[in-house]
């Protein structure tokens, strides 16, 4: 029989249901694995082993008064080190913010918190969230569970390696150019990143205010509508989370795609991507012709140029975001500097890395005055640009299937000049740019790694994304996979 840790929410929400398992034995065996393999894996930069006791406890009195609780309820699971845990280090792997406890929850965490959920810790990241990879970590890398020598993409790096290492039954990260998707392919886990607007960026450290979203990383889809069930909807804490109704996302699980319209666009599969994950990803899409969905190629034009405006977009935005990090007020401040300007210098001198800095100074050129129209103003006119497309072939189409990823994970130090690593996230920066929700699936293997199909989604249509994934994972199991990760300590 499986350890407790290796199950899905909806198998562990049944079992605690039935009373054949406690939370205490599924939190028991969640701990037993990070003791095994976090010294391999590094997906936690803070565990809250005393924490996750005493909301375990409380999560036991619920599950025995048994007032119909919710699936979360004493289900283990990690956040992204850039959502606000009360009281909780949240440092988004900076050196800055090394200490800094907030003095309030995220609506998400508060969300989580509200169904029972039991935190086990806060997952690594690249600084800021800027990276793909978890090198850009302030701290120490997190290593692919599917092969330690290699990245498990990023920035939710950690998140997505706790899930994949079966450490966490579930965690939430951001996603502002691909930060959850990419990171959900390299470790083979579905990953989510909803509607701009759909869940509350109350508390999520902002990197590019207009591009952040945060959103689940789960073992499959049936997981995933759950998770989305606890955190999306309103929230008056953020004026931009949208007003409407949430939907019961475990309505769309439903193992029925015929007559679903999918456009596949041709520029997702440029010429550079591995022809190997290509090739995966299209027998993925064959697979979804072969349920009844209707597949046929398409064309988002502006697609090559929305990696040059996110650069421009998303730094000068994290450029504003990343001023109020002075030393003053909370994180890390240099030491013995004579006076107030100097202090704020060497504090930023100090406490960032060295990708932070290159955003930061990206970014200040793009806004300054001269440069505004030509770099930063262009950049949103493209974006236009790139929403208009998806506008119109969400005309024709109920959803979009592509690749998440032109390769699979990639070697430690492999993309050393920033520029290839920023090719990385082709596929996924024209879904933030639109505001789009997409979402990443397991669908193969290339050499041993996971490869990821993206599904991509009119606004605020969730639901389909759900139902599409769903019937896409009742007819294979390549999410059922498990990495060959054995205990012990470091290679
Ligand atoms: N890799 C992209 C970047 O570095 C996206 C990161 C993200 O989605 N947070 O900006």
């Amino acid at each position: 029989m499986s350890r407790l840790n290796e199950l899905t929410i909806h198998q562990l929400a049944e079992m605690l249901r039935s009373r054949e398992i406690s939370a205490g034995d599924i939190l028991a065996d969640c701990w037993s694995r990070v003791d095994e393999v976090e010294e391999k894996v590094r997906a936690f930069v803070s565990l809250n082993r005393e924490g996750s006791r005493h909301q375990k406890d409380k999560a036991e009195v619920r599950l025995r008064q048994g007032d119909s609780p919710d699936a979360l309820c004493g289900i283990p699971m990690g956040l992204k080190d850039n959502l606000c845990t009360r009281g909780i280090p949240t440092t988004c792997a900076s050196k800055v913010l090394a200490g800094f406890r907030p003095p309030y929850d995220a609506t998400v965490t508060a969300r989580l918190a509200d169904t029972g959920a039991v935190l086990m810790g806060k997952n690594n990241m690249d600084e800021f969230a800027m990276g793909s990879s978890t090198e850009n970590s302030g701290f120490f890398p997190t290593r692919n569970p599917w092969d330690l020598d290699h990245v498990p993409g990023g920035s939710s790096g950690g998140p997505a390696a706790a899930v994949a290492a079966d450490e966490v039954i579930y965690a939430l990260g951001s996603d502002t150019g691909g930060s959850i998707r990419l990171p959900a392919t390299f470790c083979g886990v579905v990953g989510l990143k909803p509607t701009y607007g759909r869940v509350s960026r109350y508390g999520l450290v902002a990197f590019a205010s207009s591009l952040d979203q945060i959103g689940p990383l789960t073992k499959d889809v049936v997981d995933c509508a759950l998770v989305m069930n606890a955190i999306a909807g309103w929230d008056p804490r953020d004026s931009t989370s949208a007003n409407l109704p949430r939907p019961d996302y475990t309505a769309f699980l439903k193992d029925d795609i015929k007559g679903l319209k999918v456009g596949i666009p041709r520029e997702f599969f440029e010429e550079d991507s591995d022809p190997e994950v290509k090739a995966v990803v299209k027998k993925a899409i064959q697979q979804l012709e072969a349920m009844g969905a209707i597949c046929e190629e398409t064309s988002l034009p502006s697609t090559e140029y929305a990696m040059s405006a996110y650069y421009l977009i998303a730094t000068a935005e994290a450029s504003s975001n990343l001023a109020r990090y002075d030393g003053v007020r909370y994180g890390y401040r240099a030491e013995d500097t004579p006076d107030v300007v100097t202090m704020f210098q060497q504090t930023r001198e100090e406490g960032f890395g060295p990708e932070v800095k290159r955003r930061i100074m990206l970014g200040t050129y793009a806004l300054s005055s001269g440069y505004y129209d030509a770099y930063y103003l262009k950049a949103l006119k493209v974006r236009t640009l790139v929403k208009r497309d998806f506008d119109q072939a969400f005309q024709k189409y109920d959803i979009i299937a592509s690749p998440t990823a032109p390769t699979t994970s990639f070697r430690f130090g492999a993309k050393a000049d920033p520029l290839s690593m920023y090719l990385t996230d082709l596929c996924t920066i024209p879904v933030n740019l639109a505001g789009l929700p997409g979402m990443s699936l397991p669908c193969g293997f290339v050499g041993g790694m996971p490869v990821g199909l993206q599904l991509i989604g009119k606004p605020f249509d969730e639901g389909t994304l759900i139902r599409a994934g769903y019937a896409f994972q009742q007819g294979t199991d390549w999410h059922l996979k498990k990495p060959p990760l054995k205990s012990g300590g470091a290679d």
